[in-house]
Order: structure tokens, then C-alpha cells, then sequence
């Protein structure tokens, strides 16, 4: 069968969702075709092809260690984030059954619904609050320690408002008090330096999120940190995840680690982006702003306005954008993140967010930002009863 060529109309389309992806590099693109097409062997296999692809799995395990600092047998390679904190998570509880496990309650569902599934399973479950900006406070991990804590998983940077949690000092209240720390790093790890030996026990990383394709990512695991793996099969990954590796995956995600765009620089476009769109729209509010945040990332609400309308709207202007909420069961629900954050659920539900990669430009920033105003003006006047800003 002939693939038929998707007509996409990207040149009309400009990107600005690179938290829910971000495309694949063309270097990484070429590196994995490359690595598919003559790396074919199982890396189990002890011939030829089998070595080549194992040479190229722990070549993808060096680079990605020596990126993020950490020894490459502290790598073990998964099918991505969600993958990463399930292992993570399960493989530390499940050791101790009945035990305690601390998270927050701004989690991406990865790891707030691994953890309600061991509450299910018998474990309790702390879920710790966030204050207006989004951050968790380490006192309230350090009050919310029991005798019987396993585990505290705190993510390093939102998802939706891009805001960074104080993870040193939550790991080193862990370590102090003898509990394994787990952070899902999936929002950073690619993006802001992550020195992975220098902090919690375990770390998630996505290749999606930085240049690499979908269905590959990893957990560190500190040496000397047991876990009960998820999968049961052959001894891949010593021991720790069954399971023919992905080796293509792998080397792109290895060659995407070593070969990082520079996201510093977007913090300078997102600032221009909200500072053009709190001096047009007197009324928008930036949500965990006056924090330290991952630099791609800004999330606005836009009171009197519905962000999958908002969301539409920019869609057909040419610009991709996200709202937090997600549809379930045909409902809008307003984002959780943003409802600890102190939101109203109307509040939640006019909230967008942007996030910038790489590739985009000044141009594009400030074509974006014509493209808000007129959306607002336009959404406004659909629906006359909102106070006007
Ligand atoms: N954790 C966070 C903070 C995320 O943003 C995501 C993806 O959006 C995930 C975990 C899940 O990662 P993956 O899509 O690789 O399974």
C-alpha cells in the first residue's frame, strides 16, 4: 500500500504546545532511521548483529549519564514518562507493602494516579497542598513524614504553569530521613541542566519533550536504590525492565541528549509574549508567575473566556496552544494543578498555556500575540455579558 503524503498545511501553523511534545529533531530523525535500518540485531543476541545493537544501546546510555551527570549503569531505558514514574513509584511501594507515600497534589496523572492506585493496593497517601504560585512547600513534606513513608515523589517542574519546585531540599529532607525520593523530571530533564546525582533517588526523563520521538525514556536510579520492576520477562536492563530494548529509541534519545537545543534563551520570548499580552488585555493573569519557572513556559487565564474556546480560536489564526482542562466523560473539568493553585473552576477553565521550543522566533512570538488579541476581541464579543478589560 502507498503511504499517502498528510496534508498538514504546516507552513500556515506555527507551534507552541512543546510541553505536550516537541517535534523530532531532523538530526535525531536521521540518526534513529539510520540506526533502524542497519541496527537491527537483538541486543541480547552474542552475534555480530547482536553486538552492534548493543554497542549502540550502551553508547546511548553513556550519553545520556554523562548529559545528566550520573553513572550510565544508573540509566534504565523505558517506553517514556508515564513508564519512568510507574517504575519508579511501583517498584518502590510494592517493596513495602501497607506503607506511606507523600506526593502532590499538582502531579501529572502519571504519578497521582500510580499513586492512588496503591492506595487501592493498601498503602495511605499523602497528597501535600501548593501554594497561590504553584510551589510545594518543604516544610509541609517534612510534617507530613511518618514511621512508615517509603516514598516522596514531587515533580521538578509543572507541566501546565512550568513552575519548578524546591526539589534539592526535598531530597535532602528524604535523604535525612531515610526515604527513597522520587522526582518526575519529564518537564526539565532535555531542557534547564539536571545534574541527576545530585538530588532525589529516582528521576523520570522523556525523550518526547526534548527532540526525541514518543515511546522512549528513562528513570535514573540511584545505585544502591532496590526496585520491583513492572514487567516480567527476560533479565533486560539488569534486571530492572524486561523487554527487548527499543535500541533505535535508545540512540535517539542518546544522540538528543547529547546534541540539546538551547532553551535558556525562550525565558526572553515568553517574558515578551507576557508582557504583550498583560498590556493588551488589562484583565489576563498569568498563573505561577513571580516563581522560578522552566523558561518555554507561560499559563495565562483570560477571565470571561473559556480556554478551549481561546484554544480553537488560535488554532484557526494558525497557532497551537493548550488548555490545562481535560474532557472527561464529555465535561470540560477545570485543570487540577490550577484548582490547588486556588483557582475558581471558571478561573481554570479561561486558562491557556504556551509553551515555547526552539525553533520559534520573534516573529512568530509577536504574530502569536496579535493572534491572542484578536482571539479575546473576537471570543468577547460572542459573549456580551463579561466585564469587559
Ligand atoms: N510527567 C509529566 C510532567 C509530563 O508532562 C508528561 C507528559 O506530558 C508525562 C509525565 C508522561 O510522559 P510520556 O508522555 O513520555 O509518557
Amino acid at each position: 500500500m502507498r503511504a499517502t503524503k498528510l496534508n498538514w498545511n504546516l507552513a500556515q501553523h506555527y507551534y507552541f504546545d512543546h510541553n505536550a511534545t516537541t517535534p523530532v529533531a531532523p538530526e535525531v530523525l536521521e540518526n534513529m532511521r539510520e540506526t533502524m535500518a542497519e541496527v537491527y540485531g537483538n541486543a541480547s543476541s552474542i552475534h555480530y548483529y547482536g553486538q552492534a545493537a548493543k554497542r549502540h544501546l550502551e553508547g546511548a546510555r553513556r550519553a545520556l549519564a554523562s548529559r545528566f551527570q550520573c553513572d550510565p549503569r544508573e540509566i534504565v531505558f523505558t517506553s517514556g514518562g508515564t513508564e519512568a514514574d510507574n517504575l519508579a513509584i511501583f517498584g518502590v511501594a510494592r517493596r513495602k507493602p501497607g506503607s506511606h507515600i507523600i506526593t502532590s497534589c499538582v502531579e501529572h496523572p502519571a504519578v497521582l494516579n500510580a499513586c492512588t492506585q496503591l492506595e487501592r493496593e493498601g498503602h495511605s497517601l499523602t497528597l501535600v497542598p501548593v501554594d497561590g504560585a504553584g510551589l510545594v512547600s518543604p516544610d509541609d513534606i517534612r510534617r507530613a513524614l511518618r514511621p512508615s513513608t517509603s516514598l516522596i515523589t514531587i515533580m521538578h517542574a509543572n507541566n501546565e504553569t512550568g513552575v519548578l519546585q524546591p526539589i534539592g531540599q526535598i531530597a535532602a529532607i528524604a535523604r535525612e530521613a531515610g526515604v527513597t525520593c522520587h522526582s518526575d523530571g519529564v518537564q526539565t530533564a532535555g531542557r534547564v541542566p539536571v545534574q541527576l546525582n545530585a538530588g532525589p533517588d529516582l528521576v523520570s526523563v522523556s525523550g518526547h519533550k526534548f527532540g526525541a520521538p514518543k515511546g522512549i525514556g528513562a528513570l535514573f536510579i540511584r545505585k544502591g536504590i532496590e526496585l520491583q520492576p513492572l514487567f516480567y520477562g527476560g533479565h533486560h536492563e539488569r534486571d530492572r525492565r524486561a523487554g527487548t530494548e527499543n535500541v533505535p529509541g535508545a540512540a535517539a534519545l542518546g544522540f538528543a541528549a547529547a546534541n540539546l537545543s538551547d532553551w535558556s534563551g525562550l525565558a526572553a520570548f515568553r517574558d515578551r509574549l507576557e508582557r504583550g499580552i498583560l498590556s493588551r488585555i488589562p484583565s489576563a493573569q498569568v498563573n505561577g508567575g513571580g516563581t522560578a519557572r522552566i523558561p518555554n513556559t507561560t499559563n495565562i487565564r483570560f477571565d470571561g473566556i473559556e480556554g478551549e474556546a481561546m484554544v480553537i480560536a488560535l488554532d484557526l489564526r494558525g497557532y497551537a496552544v493548550s488548555s490545562g482542562s481535560a474532557c472527561s466523560s464529555g465535561a470540560v473539568e477545570p485543570s487540577h494543578v490550577l484548582l490547588a493553585m486556588g483557582l475558581s473552576p471558571a478561573q481554570a477553565r479561561s486558562s491557556v498555556r504556551f509553551s515555547l521550543g526552539p525553533a520559534n522566533t520573534e516573529t512568530e512570538v509577536d504574530g502569536l500575540l496579535e493572534a491572542v488579541s484578536s482571539a479575546v476581541a473576537h471570543l468577547r464579543r460572542l459573549s456580551p455579558e463579561v466585564v469587559h478589560g
